[in-house]
């Protein structure tokens, strides 16, 4: 019971807002405050056997008191505020009553200046909380009328004794011309509370016009952006169509040359090395350009995922590179392969060319044998392709993930110097990681990460309950 009492009491009201709850916080102590108060004099009161008649106004003021502070812990902050000035004023009007039937002494009536200053104090806090001019004037003309009533029942009953009278006129002058200054300066602390939210307003005003114009700025530097991919996106589809044009231009005549050389007998070894080098080059320049068609791409990529089957990405994978496979007679191990959340397309494309490099950079010394696995980890799925073969030295391994770097010739083993970074690209697109670990001659694991089903499902099902 006693826990409930000090909860009901110390328990503060909880609102998201910060401002109206330190507001809340400032009235909840002064409610607080004058109920302490108020229960000491009652106390005091009851001790020096004043009685219960002359402590009604004050019963009726705790009554008031403690309504308030249910209102406050229901969130009903401006209602508890009411219910403590009125309150007070109770107090006043009913002591006063009370004092009034009980004793003429003029020194018990001159407390009522001591009330008068409580009530001025409760004044001023309520124009704190209300900020609202009708308020301000209600609770200002309420007051001066209570008081002046007051003041002329004092008037009527101590005018008859001549050295009151100074004390009567003093005690109406004050009442009704302080009761009018309190409410002029009220008045007065409102329009300055008004003008400092207007203030507040301007600034206001001042943010959204500043948020509007980066608004718009980022609106037309997003406009410029799809512009710009747009022309990118032209642009790699001219390279693959009219570059690859004269290509293959160029090859079908070297091919019709060698025919015509063939036919006229004239088969001479430097020629057809000329030739091969024609081919070669031709070739090598349509991967480039196939290569360089695919990484552009990638840039304008949209982001949707769903679940991949990596055991069916491996397979496909495993059929298009299905000559390479064979010639290297690579053996292909596949420990466990968990579906991740991506795009198809992308993966294939990933897999392949990882697949395609653990190929063409074997070991001339033994068998190659490449082995795939996962394991799922903070959320993502960790992938490795591991192979036997040349293997890579340390000071590479961030090198090769930028595009055009190779680290051997043509002659040795052809390629662009793109692929990795396709590779790349597409882990960054799916926000994962990709990195080597190798050491030269002992062949290279690859390492990536792409997002687990499970995590997509869960970020899906929040944004779900979101909206
Ligand atoms: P490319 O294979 O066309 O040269 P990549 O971007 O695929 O281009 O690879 C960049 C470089 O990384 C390669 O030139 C090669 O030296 C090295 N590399 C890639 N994969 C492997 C691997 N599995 N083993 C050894 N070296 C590799």
């Amino acid at each position: 019971m006693a826990i409930e009492i000090a909860n009901f009491f110390l328990s503060g009201y909880n609102n998201a807002n910060y401002f109206e709850r330190r507001k809340a916080a400032y009235l909840y102590y002064i409610i607080l405050s004058a109920f302490i108060f108020l229960s000491i004099i009652s106390l005091g009161q009851l001790y020096f056997g004043l009685g219960l008649l002359y402590m009604s106004g004050n019963i009726v003021a705790l009554t008031g008191m403690v309504l308030s502070v249910f209102l406050f812990r229901k969130g009903k902050i401006g209602a508890a505020g009411h219910v403590l000035v009125l309150g007070s004023l109770v107090l006043i009007v009913m002591e006063t009553i009370v004092r009034d039937s009980y004793s003429t002494d003029p020194a018990i009536r001159y407390r009522v200046y001591l009330d008068m200053v409580a009530l001025v104090g409760v004044y001023f806090i309520v124009i704190s909380f209300f900020r609202d001019r009708r308020v301000v004037m209600f609770y200002g003309g309420l007051f001066t009328i209570v008081l002046f009533v007051h003041s002329l029942v004092i008037h009527h009953q101590l005018y008859a004794y001549p050295d009151m009278r100074m004390f009567v006129w003093e005690h109406l002058i004050t009442v009704t011309g302080g009761m009018t200054a309190v409410t002029a300066i009220a008045m007065w602390l409102l329009a300055f509370m008004d003008a400092l939210a207007q203030q507040n307003v301007v600034y206001a005003e001042q943010i959204k016009m500043q948020k509007d114009i980066l608004e718009k700025m980022v609106e037309e530097r997003t406009h410029d952006l799809q512009m710009s991919n747009k022309n990118l996106r032209e642009f790699a589809y001219i390279v693959s169509h009219d570059l690859k044009e004269p290509l293959r231009t160029i090859s079908g005549f070297v091919t019709l040359i060698r025919k015509e050389l063939d036919k006229t007998g004239m088969n001479d070894s430097d020629i057809n090395e000329y030739i091969n080098y024609v081919t070669k080059g031709t070739s090598q320049m349509e991967r480039l350009i196939s290569d360089i068609l695919t990484y552009s791409k990638l840039n304008v990529v949209e982001k949707d995922f769903y679940e991949v089957d990596i055991n069916g990405v491996i397979g496909e994978v495993k059929s298009l590179l299905a000559k390479a496979i064979y010639e290297s007679e690579a053996e292909i191990v596949i420990t466990n392969c968990i579906h991740v959340n991506g795009q198809k397309a992308l993966i294939e494309q990933l897999f392949q060319n990882l697949l395609s490099n653990a190929i063409k950079y074997r070991s001339a010394d033994r068998d190659l044998k490449i082995v795939i696995g996962s394991k799922e980890e903070d959320g993502m799925v960790k992938y490795f392709i591991r192979d036997n073969g040349i293997g890579i030295k340390p000071e590479y391994f961030e090198t090769i993930f930028k595009a055009f770097r190779r680290l051997h010739s043509k002659v040795y083993y052809e390629g662009t110097g793109v692929g990795l970074a396709i590779c790349k690209k597409i882990i960054d697109i799916h926000g994962g990681d990709i990195w080597v670990e190798s050491a030269e001659g002992e062949g290279a694991s690859f390492w990536f990460t792409l997002p687990s089903v499970q995590t997509a499902f869960a970020a899906s099902q929040a944004v779900v309950q979101a909206h």
